[in-house]
């Protein structure tokens, strides 16, 4: 088999292998394979120096047997069809095995924002919504943050799509800012759920929190939360996270012995997520290439990336200390990469249970703006909790139970809650 970096070919390929133990009906394995609708557009805006450019813009309805599309929107220059499919394809599964009552859905436009004002950014995400709004909507497809996106940006697309559709309709969208229609906690959701995952994955395999460190990849939004959550809420230590540099073009890890402190990180942190370099330093920090994360002495690895970066070359430098793989990204370990896992001792939790905590908050913020009434930091936090640990025990029992690898337990979970929604609809 020949090593994939295609997310799409990687998700398709996830899916025929699960497809296969499972002996999945050829009929339902055709509708599953595949997105059931797909846009591909161009949005004009008019730049600030009056010229008008021109942006390539996706968006890809996987699936929504179970209820509407659901997923985020990308704003990354090198984004493309095939990576919008599959970010779709895997939002149907995550939903599915979050068991919130959502189908997959994904959105994209090929662009750095880094290189645009804000008015830019507004008229881009409004343009965006100028293209698709006859088909998205609070029972159709609900866009939400993604990498390159932010709550600011949601909340222009809100207003966009009220004002077309001539009522104020917050449930359109999600990952709104506070005030704004947004839910106290999405900002923490992915990376706190990524840490209730591990946490229960640690009780499974008998290890203390406390004793325990991490490498993470990545320092965008769930990145921090990651961090910060293995530090605050399991008392662990973490060692290093990475950025991408956009001076240098390059990605740089990190690194200190007696562990990191995001919140100081943070800081010094621009909004494109480039810590700069002399101020860290200066506090102790050993920066390093940005793929040295993956071959760290330490218990728990977490790439909160993008897509691609564990494959058949990489995973062979991770070190024998690490007990468990949590996936933060979308897609971070390719096919080949997972035939190595699936032969060690690396305990792994796949990404969309892993990071389901981001969607399963924009779904509790859909049902708030459908209250007209909002819930605290805490009550929310703690509804996710309870759903995060569901969802990992639902997974970790297929498992035990199938002696199935945890990424092929979590597709089977998944695509048995999609096919019963299919087959009550009278679809299959
Ligand atoms: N973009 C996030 C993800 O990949 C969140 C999606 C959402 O909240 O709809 O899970």
């Amino acid at each position: 088999m020949s090593e994939t970096t295609n997310a799409f070919e990687m998700a398709q390929r996830q899916f025929d292998h699960v497809a296969e133990l499972l002996n999945l009906d050829p009929q339902v394995r055709e509708i599953l394979r595949w997105p059931m609708r797909e846009f591909h557009f161009r949005i004009p805006v008019r730049m600030d120096d009056g010229t008008i450019r021109v942006f390539e813009g996706f968006r890809v309805q996987h699936n929504d047997a179970r209820g509407p599309n659901k997923g985020g929107l990308r704003f990354h220059p090198a984004e493309t069809f095939d990576t919008v499919r599959a970010l779709a394809t895997w939002m149907t599964w995550k939903c599915a095995v979050a068991d919130i009552p959502l189908g997959g859905g994904k959105g994209g436009v090929v662009v750095d924002p880094a290189t645009l004002s804000d008015g830019e950014k507004e008229r881009l995400v409004r343009g965006y919504v100028n293209v698709m709004w006859r088909n998205i909507g609070p029972r159709q497809d609900i866009p939400a943050p993604d990498v390159g996106t932010t709550p600011q940006m949601m909340g222009w697309m809100m207003d966009e799509y009220s004002r077309l559709v001539g009522q104020y309709t917050p449930g359109v969208i999600t990952g709104k800012p506070l005030g704004g229609g947004g839910s106290a906690g999405r900002t923490e959701a992915t990376g706190y759920g990524v840490i209730f995952n591990v946490r229960e994955a640690m009780k499974h395999l008998g290890l203390d929190p406390k004793q325990c460190t991490a490498a993470i990849q990545g320092f965008g939004n769930v990145a921090q939360f990651a961090s910060i959550g293995f530090i605050e809420i399991l008392g662990g230590k973490v060692l290093c996270v990475s950025c991408w540099d956009r001076e240098d073009r390059k990605s740089y890890t990190f690194f200190k012995a007696d562990g990191i402190d995001p919140h100081f990180l943070k800081s010094i942190t621009d909004q494109y997520g480039t810590i700069d370099k002399a101020k860290a330093r200066e506090a102790g920090y050993t920066i390093e290439d940005g793929d040295c994360w993956i071959e760290k002495d330490v218990d728990v690895l977490i790439p909160a990336a993008l897509e691609g970066q564990v494959t058949g070359e990489t995973v062979k430098r991770i070190s024998p200390k690490v007990k468990i793989l949590a996936e933060a990204a979308n897609g971070p370990t390719t096919p080949e990469a997972d035939e190595f896992l699936k032969n060690s001792s690396i305990f792994v939790i796949p990404d969309f249970l892993c990071n389901s905590g981001g969607v399963t908050v924009s779904y509790f913020e859909q049902v708030q703006n459908d209250m007209n009434f909002y819930w605290t930091k805490e009550e929310v936090l703690d509804k996710l909790d309870t759903k995060m640990t569901q969802a990992f025990h639902g997974v970790l029992d297929m498992s035990l139970e199938h002696k199935a690898y945890m990424r092929d337990a979590a597709y089977i979970v998944a695509i048995a809650r999609v096919v019963k929604a299919m087959q009550l609809r009278g679809w299959v």
